[in-house]
């Protein structure tokens, strides 16, 4: 049988880098999928694409800031599966890179918004969905940014530490109910949000860009996105049943030094 056979997993964000490739190992391994992500198209040619390769999938447009539409897509799902067994949620943004005293208030109150209050969102509709059927996993996405500093990336990396502080105080609170509660916190990785962040940087010099920014790894390289998912289907894995509150770091061991 397969590692998800038949269980419920919820992933935000769902048609971006992390998200997508998220939703494709789940679904491989047997999960049946509530997908969402504020882009319709993008979402819905992802779900064309995992049910092309016979995966089931329940999909809402959710945009992670509002509290109704977070809502909607998560009752939604648990009412049309019965179930939620576990939540990844991975929907946030990198906003442009800048020093402190020159990121814009709208920047802030965009990247807290979604990368923060999003989390929250989610984690506030989905916990007592779990809690009702005796259990659960959630693995929120942080960052290497979310456990040191980021320079130049200081919003994100605040951002990013929060989620880590959602994340372990909620691991305690609702441990009792048998709700485990980790967060990833993957290095560079070869998404969309990577591309956005290089995208002043002329082709021919996109490689040797990849390379300096992995030389802060002991792999000197940067993250594959299915590297990082592998650690997150670690992180909801139903055997992987005694680790909660914790910041698994995927980051090829640049945390190491
Ligand atoms: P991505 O490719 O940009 O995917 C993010 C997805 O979230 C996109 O589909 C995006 O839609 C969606 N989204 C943005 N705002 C949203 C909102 N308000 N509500 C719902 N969905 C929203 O980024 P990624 O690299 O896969 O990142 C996934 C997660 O990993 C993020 O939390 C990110 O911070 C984290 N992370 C990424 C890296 C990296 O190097 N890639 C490293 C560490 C951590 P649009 O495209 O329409 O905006």
């Amino acid at each position: 049988m397969s590692q998800y056979q038949d269980q419920v997993v919820l992933i935000t964000g769902a048609s971006g880098g992390l998200g997508r490739e998220a939703a494709l190992q789940f679904g491989q391994n047997g999960a049946k999928l509530a997908l969402s992500d504020i882009n319709a198209d993008a979402l819905e040619a992802t779900c064309a694409e995992l049910r092309d390769a016979g995966i089931e999938v329940f999909s809402r447009v959710c945009d992670v800031t509002d509290e109704t539409q977070v809502n909607n897509f998560v009752n939604g799902a648990y009412e049309h599966y019965g179930r939620l067994d576990a939540a990844v949620n991975n929907a946030g943004i990198d906003p442009a890179h800048n020093l402190l005293a020159d990121i814009p208030l709208d920047d802030y109150n965009r990247t807290m918004d979604i990368n923060v209050k999003g989390v929250f969102l989610c984690m506030k509709a989905q916990i007592p969905l779990m809690q009702a059927q005796g259990g659960g996993a959630i693995c929120n996405i942080s960052s290497v940014a979310g456990v040191g500093a980021a320079p130049n990336m200081s919003v994100y990396a605040a951002s990013k530490h929060a989620v880590l502080g959602l994340t372990k105080s909620a691991a305690h609170e609702y441990g009792k109910c048998k709700i485990r509660v980790n967060a990833v916190c993957p290095f560079i990785t070869r998404t969309p949000m990577l591309d956005q962040s290089l995208e002043l940087v002329p082709p021919g010099q996109r490689e040797a860009m990849e390379k300096q920014l992995g030389k802060s790894a002991a792999l000197k390289r940067i993250a594959e996105p299915a590297e990082v998912v592998t650690a997150i289907l670690f992180a909801c894995d139903k055997t992987n049943s005694f680790m909660t509150g914790h910041e698994l770091m995927v980051d090829g061991g640049m945390s190491a030094l």
